[in-house]
C-alpha cells in the first residue's frame, strides 16, 4: 500500500507531556551513582513507573527490589521519587547500607507540611490513593494514626475525625485537579476551620499535563496516554480526557503495547504522556501510527516548563 492509500490521520501532540523535573532527576541519581559507586546500585521500588526507564537502568547495572532485606550490607541503594516511610532510611543505616534519597522535592514538600500540622497538634486528612507507594510514604511520615486516608468526596462527607476544630488536609502529588477540587469542597463545607496547603500540594506537572490534555481533549476522537498501567498521574490524564469530551482514552505503555483493532480508524488523535514516561516511546507511537496512517502532526502549543531539581550534593562532581 502507497502512502497516498492509507488513511489520514491529524495528531495533536499535548505539551507538556513526559517526564518531569522530580523523574529527571530520580533517574539521574541512579545514573550517577552507577558512575560513581559502579554496578550493582539496588534501587527500593521502581525508581519510577515506567518498565522502559527500569530495564534501561537494569542494562546499566541497576537491582530493583521490593524491600531492604534484599540488598547486602555496605551496598548502595536509592530510593524512588515516590517517597519513603521514615523507618525506611533508618532500617538502611541499620544494615549499614548507603543510601540515597531519589524522593522528588514536591513529595518532600508535602512530607515537611505533615509534619508541620502534627507538631501544631492537627489531625490530617490525606487525599490519595489507597496503597499507592507516594501514600504509603507521607504517611509513613507520622506515627499510625496520625493520617486518615480518603479517595472520594463520599468519604470526605462522612469520615470521622477526632476534632473538627483541629484538622488540616494534604494530598497525593498525582490526582485528577477536579476530583479533588471536589473532595477538597466537601470537606470545607463539613469542617469550616481546616488548615489548607499554604501551595497547592498535586505538582505543577500533574496539573500543567491535565490541562493540556483538556485543551485537546474535545477535538480528539481518541486520545492516547503513553504510560505505564501502575502510573498514577498517566491513568489520571485517560479520565481527564473523557471527561473533557474525547469519547475514547486509551493508555498504551509503548508502541508493541497498541491493540490495532481497538484504534479503529479516528480522524483525529490526541498523543500525551505520564510524567514518567520518556519521549522516545511517543515517538515510538508515532512511528507505528506512520506505517498504518497518512499522519500530520501538530505540536499544540501549552505551557513552558523550566523546573529543575539539583541531585544530591554527593553525586553532583
Ligand atoms: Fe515530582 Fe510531580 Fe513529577 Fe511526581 S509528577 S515526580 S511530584 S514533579
Amino acid at each position: 500500500m502507497t502512502v497516498h492509500e492509507q488513511p489520514r490521520l491529524n495528531v495533536l501532540l499535548a505539551n507538556p507531556r513526559g517526564f518531569c523535573a522530580g523523574v529527571e532527576r530520580a533517574i539521574q541519581i541512579v545514573d550517577r551513582a552507577l558512575d560513581k559507586y559502579g554496578a550493582p546500585v539496588y534501587v527500593r521500588h521502581e525508581i519510577v513507573h515506567n518498565r522502559f526507564v527500569v530495564e534501561g537502568l537494569e542494562k546499566r547495572g541497576a537491582i530493583f527490589v521490593e524491600e531492604l532485606d534484599e540488598v547486602p550490607a555496605d551496598a548502595v541503594v536509592v530510593f524512588s521519587a515516590h517517597g519513603v516511610p521514615k523507618w525506611v532510611p533508618q532500617d538502611a543505616e541499620r544494615r549499614k547500607q548507603f543510601y540515597l534519597d531519589a524522593t522528588c522535592p514536591l513529595v518532600s514538600k508535602v512530607h515537611v507540611e505533615a509534619e508541620r500540622h502534627h507538631r501544631d497538634g492537627l489531625h490530617i486528612i490525606m487525599i490519595g490513593h489507597e496503597g499507592h507507594p507516594e501514600v504509603i510514604g507521607t504517611m509513613g511520615q507520622l506515627p499510625e494514626g496520625a493520617i486518615t486516608l480518603i479517595e472520594t468526596a463520599d468519604q470526605a462527607a462522612t469520615v470521622d475525625i477526632p476534632d473538627p476544630e483541629r484538622l488540616a488536609f494534604i494530598t497525593q502529588t498525582t490526582l485528577s485537579v477536579d476530583d479533588t477540587a471536589e473532595i477538597v469542597d466537601t470537606l470545607r463545607k463539613r469542617f469550616p476551620r481546616i488548615s489548607v496547603p499554604r501551595k497547592e500540594d498535586i505538582c505543577y506537572a500533574t496539573t500543567n499535563r491535565q490541562a493540556a490534555v483538556k485543551d485537546i481533549a474535545s477535538r480528539c476522537d481518541l486520545l492516547l496516554v503513553v504510560g505505564a498501567h501502575n502510573s498514577s498521574n498517566s491513568k489520571r490524564l485517560v479520565e481527564v480526557a473523557e471527561r473533557a469530551g474525547c469519547s475514547r482514552s486509551l493508555l498504551v505503555q509503548r508502541a508493541a503495547d497498541i491493540d490495532w483493532e481497538k484504534i479503529g480508524q479516528p480522524g483525529t488523535l490526541g498523543v500525551t504522556a505520564g510524567a514518567s514516561a520518556p519521549e522516545v516511546l511517543v515517538q515510538e507511537v508515532l512511528d507505528a501510527f506512520q506505517q498504518r496512517f497518512d499522519v500530520q502532526v501538530t505540536e499544540v502549543d501549552g505551557v513552558s516548563e523550566d523546573v529543575i531539581f539539583k541531585i544530591p550534593r554527593v553525586l553532583r562532581d
